[in-house]
C-alpha cells in the first residue's frame, strides 16, 4: 500500500480491529438496501452529490454502499481519506481539502477527481473497534457546523445498527441450517402450531411418521385422530397444559400409521413460544420414532412381570407354611422368635415381588384407576398408624389434613402416602421428626411429608422419580429397595391429574409433596 498522506494510518489497535471486522462477514459483499438507503439519506441531508459507507480493511477500503462514484467497489487505503477518519473516534472534516497538507498529495484531491470537501464518522463497534466510516463527499468546499457533525454521527450510529443488526441475522440463518441438518440426521419430526391463526405445519418427516406422504396435507385433527383414542385425552391435555400454562410438553404415544398398517410409538417434546410482545404465539417441537426401544421395554416388562408372577406363587406357599409351623411353635421361644423373621421377610419379599409387578403393569397402560370419594386424612391416618407401630416411630407429626375431600384409587392412593412415609422413616435418624401436612392451594390439596433425614442432592433430585433409581451412597447401601416406589408413585398421582415433587437439602432433610385436585 502506498501512503499518500505522509503520516501513520495505522491504527495501534489494528491487529484486533482487523479480526474484529472480519467478524462482521461483510467485507466484499453485494449491496444491501437498508445501506444504500442511508447512504442516499446523507445526500439529501446534507446536498452533496457523493456518500460512501466504508469499511477499512488492511490494504483496501470496501464500500459497502456508494452513492455517486459509480462502480467503485473499494480504493487503496493509502488514497482513501476514510483511512484518516478512522484515526479519530470524532467526525474528521476537511472543508476546504486542498489547503490541507496531508492532502496535497493525494490523487483524489490534487488530481483530476477534484475532491474539495470531505466529512467522515467513523463506525464504532459496541466493544469500541473503529472499522469504517459513514462519509461524504463534493467537489465544492463547504461549511460543515457542530450541527452537521451530529447528524453524520447519528447516521453512522444507524449503519453501525444495522451492521450488528445484519450479523445477527446471519447468525440465526447459520443457527437455523445447522438445526435442519441435525433434525434430518437423527429424522426428528417438527411442527408449528400457531395459536392466533390456528395454523398447524407439521414437517415432512412428521407426516411420514403419522402415515402420510409429503406432499399430503395433515390437519391437526387428523394428526390427533392418529393418536389410539386411550392415549389422545392425555395428548389433548399435554397439549393444553403448554398452550395454557407454558408447562413443558414432554409425552410418548402410539400413532396409528392406518395406511401401512402399523403402530408407532413416539416420543414428542415441545415448548409455547412468545412473540416478541410477550404474547403466547405458537406451540413448537420435534418428534422421533422411539417404537424399537418400546419393544425392548415391553419385552423386559413382560419378563418382569413373568418372574414376578411365577415368584409369587412358591413364596404364597411358603408363608402359609411358616404360618402353620408358627401355630404348632407355641412354647419354644427360638422357634417363634425364628418363624417371626422368616415371616417379616418374606412380608418383604413379596411388596418388592408386588413393586415390580406394579411397575410392569403402568409400562403397559393396564393399571385400574378405581375412583371413590374419601377425605385424604384417612389415608394419612392409616399410614401413620401402621408404619409409626411397624418402624417404632412415635414422632410424626400430621395435624393440619382435616376437611379434604378428593376422589380418587384409595388404595393407590394409600400406596403413595405408604411409600413417602416409609422412605422419610427409612431415610431419617430414629430420633428427628417426620411432620405430615396438608394445605389447600387454589383448587388443589397439597400434601407435605416433611423429615429430617440424610437429604437428597441435587443432582440425584430429578432422576430419584425414574423407574430402578436409587441413590448410591454408604447411606443407602445398607438400606433394603429396588427404587422402583417413587416410580410408582409419580405414575399414580400423574394418573389422578395431580404432581408429585421433592425439596431437599443434603445433609439436613427432605420434604416430599405432592398435589391432588379437590372435589
Ligand atoms: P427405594 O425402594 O430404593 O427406597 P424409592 O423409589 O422409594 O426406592 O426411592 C428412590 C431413592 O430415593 C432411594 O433409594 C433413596 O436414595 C432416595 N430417597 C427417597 N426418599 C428419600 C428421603 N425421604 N430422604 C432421602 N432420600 C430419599
Amino acid at each position: 500500500m502506498k501512503n499518500t498522506f505522509g503520516i501513520d494510518i495505522i491504527p495501534e489497535n489494528e491487529l484486533q480491529r482487523l479480526e474484529v471486522l472480519k467478524r462482521y462477514k461483510i467485507l466484499d459483499t453485494p449491496p444491501e438496501d437498508a445501506f444504500n438507503n442511508i447512504a442516499r439519506l446523507a445526500t439529501q441531508i446534507f446536498n452533496v452529490p457523493i456518500s460512501l459507507i466504508s469499511l477499512v480493511d488492511s490494504e483496501e477500503v470496501f464500500f459497502k454502499a456508494n452513492v455517486g462514484m459509480g462502480n467503485t467497489k473499494s480504493t487503496s487505503r493509502g488514497i482513501s481519506l476514510c483511512s484518516l477518519a478512522l484515526l479519530d473516534p470524532e467526525v474528521t472534516v476537511f472543508e476546504n481539502a486542498p489547503k490541507e497538507p496531508c492532502l496535497l498529495t493525494n490523487p483524489l484531491v490534487a488530481g483530476e477527481f477534484g475532491l474539495k470537501f470531505y466529512a467522515g464518522a467513523p463506525l464504532i463497534t459496541h466493544d469500541g473497534f473503529l472499522i469504517g466510516t459513514m462519509c461524504i463527499v463534493d467537489k465544492i468546499t463547504k461549511e460543515f457546523t457542530l450541527k452537521d457533525r451530529e447528524i453524520l454521527k447519528g447516521l453512522a450510529a444507524i449503519v453501525m445498527d444495522e451492521i450488528e443488526l445484519r450479523l445477527s441475522a446471519i447468525g440465526v440463518e447459520q443457527d437455523k441450517e445447522m438445526l435442519r441438518m441435525a433434525t434430518d440426521a437423527a429424522k426428528l419430526g417438527t411442527w408449528h402450531l400457531d395459536i392466533k391463526a390456528n395454523e398447524f405445519i407439521p414437517s415432512p418427516r412428521l407426516k411420514q411418521l403419522f402415515g402420510y406422504g409429503h406432499d399430503e396435507i395433515m390437519s391437526y385433527e387428523a394428526a390427533l385422530n392418529a393418536i389410539p383414542q386411550e392415549y389422545r385425552e392425555d395428548v389433548k391435555m399435554a397439549i393444553e397444559l403448554t398452550t395454557n400454562n407454558g408447562s413443558k410438553y414432554d409425552i410418548e404415544h402410539p400413532v396409528n400409521d392406518v395406511k401401512n398398517n402399523k403402530l408407532r410409538w413416539i416420543k414428542a417434546i415441545g415448548k409455547l413460544y412468545n412473540s416478541a410482545s410477550g404474547e403466547p404465539s405458537h406451540f413448537s417441537g420435534a418428534l422421533w420414532d422411539i417404537t424399537e426401544r418400546k419393544q425392548d421395554e415391553n419385552r423386559k416388562n413382560d419378563f418382569i412381570a413373568m418372574v414376578s408372577h411365577e415368584l409369587k406363587t412358591p413364596l404364597t406357599s411358603l408363608k402359609g407354611y411358616i404360618q402353620m409351623l408358627q401355630l404348632k411353635a407355641n412354647d419354644d421361644v427360638f422357634i417363634v422368635n425364628a418363624l417371626s423373621k422368616a415371616n417379616n421377610q418374606i412380608n418383604k419379599m413379596h411388596k418388592m415381588i408386588q413393586g415390580f409387578l406394579d411397575v410392569s403393569r403402568f409400562e403397559a397402560g393396564k393399571i385400574h384407576i378405581d375412583i371413590q370419594t374419601f377425605q385424604i386424612k384417612e389415608l394419612i391416618d392409616e399410614a401413620v398408624d401402621e408404619l409409626g407401630t411397624i418402624m417404632h416411630r412415635p414422632n410424626i407429626i400430621s395435624h393440619t389434613c382435616e376437611d379434604f375431600l378428593i376422589s380418587g384409587d384409595k388404595n393407590k392412593l394409600g400406596q403413595v402416602v405408604n411409600n413417602l412415609l416409609s422412605n422419610a422413616i427409612k431415610y431419617s435418624p430414629k430420633s428427628t421428626t417426620i411432620e405430615i401436612t396438608c394445605k389447600q392451594v387454589n383448587d388443589l390439596v397439597q400434601v407435605g411429608i416433611k423429615d429430617e433425614g440424610m437429604g437428597i442432592k441435587a443432582s440425584d433430585m430429578e432422576k430419584l422419580f425414574d423407574r430402578f433409581y436409587r441413590v448410591e451412597s454408604d447411606n443407602t447401601r445398607s438400606i433394603a429397595g429396588f427404587g422402583v416406589g417413587l416410580y410408582l408413585c409419580s405414575e399414580i398421582i400423574k394418573r389422578h391429574h395431580g404432581k408429585l415433587w421433592v425439596e431437599s437439602e443434603y445433609g439436613k432433610g427432605s420434604t416430599f409433596y405432592f398435589t391432588l385436585p379437590l372435589i
